[in-house]
């Protein structure tokens, strides 16, 4: 199965402010264990994320690159592989059409795999704009707890996504355990 994962507040630790260098990019508990996971029960792993401190400044692509050579490091080391990591670079305001809750990431994956469509892959978020692109190309859209997490979760509740079924977990770590588990999920 092919599994899209958004990486603020899902793979690495996020409060909301911009993580602008790969020593303050840390790793959320479990995380990194459960791609491997993932990986090891034969699973394809692609990641999907705005990084739109990019177009503001805070931070340039060879630092971004830094950052995500020290998770395929880490992911490595454990015995699992990320085969892409698409990251959409612009602001807001540029009107991009990669931006999630936009699909253009997810296309780029899509395209990656020359799969015809994304129906049957999952994609993992912490925030709104995920579980939307998850579910505008197709995707289980599944939510986790961690990062934005538990806020995304309140305002679902009041405000659902029409004709979306989100499941929800605390983790990474736990959606794995489950997703693996002889019961499935
Ligand atoms: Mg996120
Ligand atoms: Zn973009």
């Amino acid at each position: 199965m092919l599994i899209i994962l958004d990486r603020d507040g899902v793979i690495n630790e996020y409060d909301g402010n911009y993580i602008c260098s790969a020593d303050d990019w840390h790793p959320i508990t479990g995380s990194i264990d459960a791609v491997a996971r993932l990986c090891h029960a034969g699973h394809r792993i692609a990641i999907a994320t705005n990084q739109s401190g990019i177009a503001r400044g805070f931070y340039d692509v060879d630092e971004l690159d830094a950052m995500h050579d020290k998770l395929e490091q880490l992911v490595e080391a454990a015995g699992g592989c990320i085969d892409l990591i698409a990251y959409c670079p612009h602001h807001p305001d540029d009107h991009c059409r990669c931006r999630k809750p936009l699909t253009g990431l997810l296309g780029q994956i899509q395209s990656h795999y020359h799969l015809d469509s994304l129906a049957g892959a999952i994609m993992v978020g912490d925030s709104r704009k995920d579980l939307e692109a998850a579910f505008a190309a197709d995707c289980q859209p599944v939510l986790v707890r961690t990062g934005n997490g538990t806020d995304t979760e309140r305002h679902l509740d009041a405000r659902p996504i029409p004709g979306a079924e989100v499941a929800i977990y605390d983790s990474l770590s736990t959606f794995t355990d489950a997703l693996l588990s002889a019961e499935g999920w």
